[in-house]
């Protein structure tokens, strides 16, 4: 027993699966961008949950309605309706323009669903034989952990000694249109790409490639299926990534901050010649669409359009990314994103960067070796931005 980081952390590890290499920190409070661990250190999170938080730890709107609906009611399952869902539903098909929506909990729920709504609308609108439509992937895409999403990852660490895997997938390079467009056939049913790849390291695709591989899709009847799971909701500074290429996708997978940074909510939304294809008994989720769930979204979804955080997002992002483009710092190799969603390419490994940064009281992790995410809640400040690009700056001088 004992309350304090080192104990917890042990105790923590004595029992958990070691599938995770956090950060040696236990966050035990929260508010906004700050949070704070048992011995009262405060840190600025800069990760925001993977962009769970956009909208900050504990927004007191956010809070309100969770905590008036588990006055309410929290669960009914779909076997009953419930007198949140509806609004929750319209709130959702007005910001994504589509009019079927279908609720689930987790991303990789949420990317499952799109891809049984693909496979369905192929046979069933384009005539493909049984069990023979396809999806086309990009390479270092990362969609999730079942064994059907981990069945088209480019990643070894991800699939190893985790098959048989599922079939019906095929990988061709992000950003490559010619690739994209060979590897259309008659069985393809969709086309599932992120807009901006975030596990991948902030990986943007070149200029123009999201509206091309869009036109072609449309051209070959092929679903353009965006997953906006961790770029949506304002965090590249447009409401959905796919925006800044004026791209409507078929498909929108969405997750994450959906919830609010309090629950686990994810969706899917598309027009009803798509989402039409499931019928009763075909999907489903005793958790999707749950009141409590919808009350946070909802809200939520309220806070992103009344709080203007899609444009406080596009122009702190600019400040953000301009002040680290004059560290002029060797080990940069290179500063990609948009919005707030920025990666920090070193020469070297992030990891030791990202230790250090904790140590100065700033919270960022690495992905794929050696680039740190940077991806702060979208209510961040200027001022906290600054605090965070001091330190930075101390960290790549070998501070
Ligand atoms: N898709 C993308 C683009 C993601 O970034 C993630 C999570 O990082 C997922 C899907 C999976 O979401 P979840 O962890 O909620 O299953």
């Amino acid at each position: 027993t004992g309350s304090g980081t080192a104990s917890i952390i042990a105790r923590t590890e004595a029992l958990g699966a070691n599938n995770y290499k956090p950060l040696p920190i236990v966050v035990a409070k929260a508010e906004g961008s700050w949070v704070e661990d048992p011995e009262d250190r405060r840190y600025l999170d800069m990760l925001s949950a993977y962009s769970a938080l956009n909208f900050g730890h504990r927004h007191p709107r956010i809070i309100g309605a969770l905590k008036a609906q588990a006055d309410r009611l929290t669960l009914t399952s779909r076997a009953f309706h419930n007198d949140r869902l509806a609004e929750w539903y319209e709130k959702l098909s007005a910001l994504t323009g589509k009019n079927c929506i279908v609720p689930m909990n987790t991303g990789a729920e949420a990317v499952e669903t799109a891809i049984k709504a693909a496979r369905r609308w192929a046979y069933r609108t384009k005539n493909v034989p049984p069990d023979e439509a396809e999806i086309i992937v990009c390479e270092g895409n990362f969609h999730g952990r079942t064994v059907t999403i981990t069945s088209f990852s480019s990643e070894d660490e991800y699939k190893k000694d985790f098959g048989p895997f599922t079939p019906g997938f095929r990988i061709v390079p992000f950003g490559d249109i010619d690739a994209l467009r060979n590897a259309i056939t008659p069985a393809t049913a969709a086309f599932l790409v992120e807009p901006i790849q975030g596990e991948a390291g902030i990986r943007m695709p070149p200029e123009g490639y999201l509206r091309a591989a869009s036109a072609l899709c449309r051209e070959r009847n092929v679903l353009f299926v965006a997953d906006e799971i961790q770029t949506g909701f304002g965090r590249t500074g447009v409401t959905f990534a796919c925006e800044a290429e004026l791209v409507e996708p078929d498909v929108y997978v969405l997750g994450k901050a959906l919830g609010g940074g309090v629950m686990p909510v994810s969706a899917v939304a598309a027009d009803r010649s798509v989402l039409g294809v499931f019928d009763p008994g075909s999907h489903g989720s005793t958790f999707g669409g749950n009141p409590l769930a919808c009350a946070v979204s909802i809200e939520a979804m309220n806070v992103l359009a009344e709080e203007g955080l899609v444009e406080r997002s596009a122009e702190l992002g600019r400040y953000f990314a301009g002040e680290l483009r004059k560290l002029k710092n060797d080990r940069i190799k290179e500063i990609r994103g948009r919005g707030l969603f920025v990666g920090l390419e070193l020469t070297e490994q992030a990891r030791p960067y990202c230790e250090s940064l904790q140590r100065l009281g700033v919270l960022c992790k690495e992905t794929h070796g050696t680039t740190i995410r940077v991806a702060p809640p979208l209510t961040t400040t200027k001022d906290e931005l600054d605090f965070a690009l001091e330190r930075i700056r101390i960290i790549l001088n070998g501070g």
